[in-house]
């Protein structure tokens, strides 16, 4: 036997036994004629006592131990005399008797403790040794009770998990695909999923009723600190049911998983929020609702008041009040400037307006303005002696709504408004059905081509489809969008019209779809689903920045797995067999 208990078990009731431990050396101290050594595996630390004065010969080989060392021990338990209250086996330490080396370790590239001093590509490329660290470990215990917890929830419920296949077909609506040459079809190549959509689909054509999977996904997007080329969905698909039946379930699931993980009782029923009002009031479809500070619309107060040009031409012109924050300097203010002015953010400029502790109001417009229309500002704002108005403007009110979406996040971070362990959950409803592509110059899918549109809209489909709704629904959380899905197209007319809109030939849509549509001519039941994006929710749970953190082996920002190097190049008789030719760009060959 390896070990009789581990390193995190041993309590103040186990004094006088003889136990046998197993683990890693996180650390050797020598006091004196003793030497203590903190043992570690992934259920805690325990400390081990060797002492020279017993057995020489012992303590020198425990002296000779180095960090990352794979030992055993047997010895006894007992009470120590300076109790360490950080650690759960603190009140205990072992007196060891025999000390077996299992093996031995270089020197780790940095410390694995949780205040570590290596660096993130350091920690990356050598993931295996960040994942002792139990701050990092942690997060992965917390992934795997979340699976638990969801599949007994949805088994509870009479969803089925049904796996379905990694290599698919490619499909042009979504995202990039990563594709897969196929050796047997040669010249031919599979996608991998981006999502399961269409199989969950057939799955419910197939009389499954309800399905879920917790399932890899895969998106070839230029990625940002919440994406990753591969992440995990928990998917999820039912029958028979409208989008109230949907959000209850999932809203049902959101708050045991809240419960369960977290301890937090989720009593209320989730805000809704139509898409165009959240664009409206926070300009965004995923609002972070922890806060306040919403957008005042300011057009009929500066729009034609005053001789400011910038806001006489503008289309759109929006304010937020940043509480207690008229005190910012003018270097602050500048600073602010220059951060809206960012590419990232894209605005020309920022107004402001401090609200001075007589209640006048001094802004950067002033002479373009009277007295009157800002103390109207002020009015119309809700600001008080003390708080700063933020103004932007701009010539496309959602791009000048977006902009100011990330000021209003900013100046709440900034605030101390956007607390970790505060939790604003809503679902966002009514989304648009479509949005124009610039790129693609057509409409495309804002869900995809699968999402019915609301009922009361299906008549604007041929004169108005910019109008039309979808019967489309986001879970959103702390301004992180945490799932979301739709009721589906199940009528193949319906869908061979959502297709036409899209800009599919009926040819293109027969080749693309064919086996949805074919299917759809064999009793497709009513259906509908939703996703929820497995990674965010561990990150929300566990307070995480980014996604990479609670993934045991992420890919970097450019894609890479730093620690297998991966992607790389393949052999000739691996190309060869492909019938593939590599054919780079001289700059990147
Ligand atoms: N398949 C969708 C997605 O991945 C979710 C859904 O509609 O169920 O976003």
């Amino acid at each position: 036997m390896y070990r009789t208990h581990t390193c995190g078990e041993l309590r103040i009731a186990h004094v006088g036994e003889q136990v046998t431990l197993a683990g890693w050396v996180q650390r050797v101290r020598k006091m004196g004629g003793m030497t203590f050594v903190d043992l570690r595996d992934r259920y805690g630390i325990t400390q081990l006592v060797f002492n020279e004065e017993v057995n020489a010969a012992l303590c020198e080989q425990a002296n000779k131990l180095g960090r990352e060392y794979v030992i055993q021990i047997v010895g006894i338990v007992n009470e120590r005399y300076n109790k360490n209250k950080n650690l759960p086996t603190g009140d205990v330490e072992i007196i060891v008797n025999t000390l077996t080396m299992l093996n031995q370790s270089e020197v780790p590239p940095f410390t694995i403790e949780d205040q570590s001093d290596g660096g993130d590509d350091l920690r990356m490329k050598y993931r295996y040794l960040d994942l002792r660290r139990s701050c990092v470990r942690k997060n992965l215990e917390l992934r795997h009770r979340m699976c638990i917890e969801v599949r007994n929830y949805l088994s509870d419920l009479g969803f089925l998990e049904v796996e379905t296949p990694m290599l698919i077909g490619s499909t042009p609506e979504g995202a990039r695909d990563f594709v897969v040459p196929s050796r047997m079809n040669p010249g031919q190549f599979y996608a991998l999923p981006q999502s399961p959509q269409t199989l969950k689909q057939l799955l419910m054509v197939a009389g499954f009723d309800r399905y879920f999977q917790i399932v890899k996904c895969f998106r070839d997007e230029d990625l940002r600190a919440d994406r990753q080329p591969e992440f995990t969905q928990i998917d999820c698909e039912m029958s028979f049911v409208t989008q109230e039946d949907i959000i209850q379930t999932f809203e049902g699931m959101a708050k045991h998983l809240f419960k369960a993980l977290r301890g937090i009782d989720i009593t209320e029923p989730f805000l809704r929020l139509p898409w165009a009002e959240a664009m409206r009031r926070f300009g965004s479809d995923k609002p972070d609702m922890r806060f306040g500070m919403e957008f005042v619309e300011l057009m009929d107060t500066l729009k034609g008041t005053g001789t400011f040009p910038v806001f006489n031409e503008a289309e759109y012109i929006g304010g937020i009040c940043a509480k207690g924050c008229a005190s910012y300097t003018r270097k602050q203010l500048d600073q602010l400037t220059e951060w809206v002015k960012r590419p990232q953010i894209g605005a020309k400029g920022l107004v402001y307006a401090r609200v001075q502790e007589d209640g006048s109001v001094k802004s950067s417009v002033d002479k373009f303005y009277t007295p009157e229309v800002l103390l109207a500002l002020k009015e119309q704002m809700q600001a008080e002696a003390g708080d700063l108005i933020l103004i932007l403007s701009g010539a496309d009110t959602m791009r000048t709504r977006k902009q100011l979406c990330e000021l209003r996040l900013e100046m709440g971070e900034r605030l101390g408004l956007r607390d970790k362990n505060k939790f604003a959950l809503l679902w966002v409803t009514e989304f648009p059905m479509f949005e124009w592509s610039d790129e693609e110059q057509r409409l495309m899918a804002m869900h995809h081509p699968f999402t019915h549109p609301m009922d009361a809209d299906i008549h604007l489909l041929d004169t108005d489809p910019a109008a039309v709704r979808a019967d489309a629904y986001d879970m959103v959380c702390n301004g992180v969008e945490l799932g979301g899905g739709s009721i589906r197209i199940h009528d193949p007319h319906l869908q061979a019209k959502m297709f036409e809109i899209l800009g599919f030939t009926p040819e293109k849509a027969q080749e693309q779809f064919g086996f949805l549509m074919n299917a759809f001519k064999y009793g497709a039941p009513p259906h509908g689903g939703l996703a929820y994006g497995l990674d965010r929710w561990v990150s929300i749970f566990a307070g995480l920045d980014s996604i990479r953190d609670c993934i045991a082996f992420p890919k970097n920002n450019s894609g890479r797995d730093v620690m297998l190097d991966a992607p790389a190049a393949i052999d000739q008789k691996q190309l060869d067999e492909l019938y593939l030719q590599i054919d780079l760009p001289t700059a990147e060959a």
